[in-house]
């Protein structure tokens, strides 16, 4: 009875974990991920110890138990690694996909208009939020109020492509122009 209910709890953690993960994949959140391995890593104890004692029970060696022990216990050092690397990528802020940044650039091209060049644009990824930053280079003598509304449609766009993407703007002169081999 009681190991119909440790078997019964698995599955439910199992499936629940399958769930955080994919949650967790989609928003790209490292807690969510890891919580969900972090519960996977129950679920295979259970099962291998269900296992351990199955095959125990069925061969009458005992001596198996520990044996499946081991190898659950090295199941649950491989996802603890596994969650570590993800999320070690997610606090490194890696940057947005190449795909990403070549749409960004589109955009900040056809939105850029009265500006005369933008450059060093950087992109990253801190949990589900994309960041968006670049210098955008207008003539010196250009209004405040004119250079801001340029900034402000490019931002828009931008946020039109990732929504919730926090973009910022650097507005330089023309004495900031670089040239082709420079960006
Ligand atoms: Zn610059
Ligand atoms: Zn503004």
């Amino acid at each position: 009875m009681r190991l119909a209910l440790a078997t019964i709890a698995a599955v439910a953690n199992g499936a629940l974990a399958a769930y955080l993960q994919r949650v967790g994949r989609r928003q790209r959140s490292p807690a969510l991920v890891a919580s969900g391995a972090h519960l996977w890593g129950d679920v295979v104890t259970t099962a291998g110890v269900l296992v351990g004692l199955g095959a125990a029970w069925l061969t009458g060696r005992w001596a198996l138990d520990p044996l499946i022990a081991l190898l659950v216990a090295a199941n649950i050092l491989r996802l603890g690694w596994h969650v570590v690397r993800d999320s070690v990528g997610g606090l490194m802020d890696e940057s947005l996909a190449a795909s990403e940044v070549e749409r960004i650039t589109d955009i900040v091209r056809h939105e850029m208009g009265g500006a005369l060049q933008f450059h060093d644009l950087r992109t990253r990824r801190g949990g589900p939020r994309p960041f968006v930053e670049l210098h955008l280079v207008v003539p010196g003598g250009m209004r405040v109020d004119a250079a801001h509304a340029i900034c402000d449609r490019i931002e828009a766009a931008v946020q039109g492509e990732l929504p919730g993407a926090d973009v910022v703007v650097h507005v330089e002169p023309e004495s900031e122009l670089r040239t082709p081999a420079e960006r």
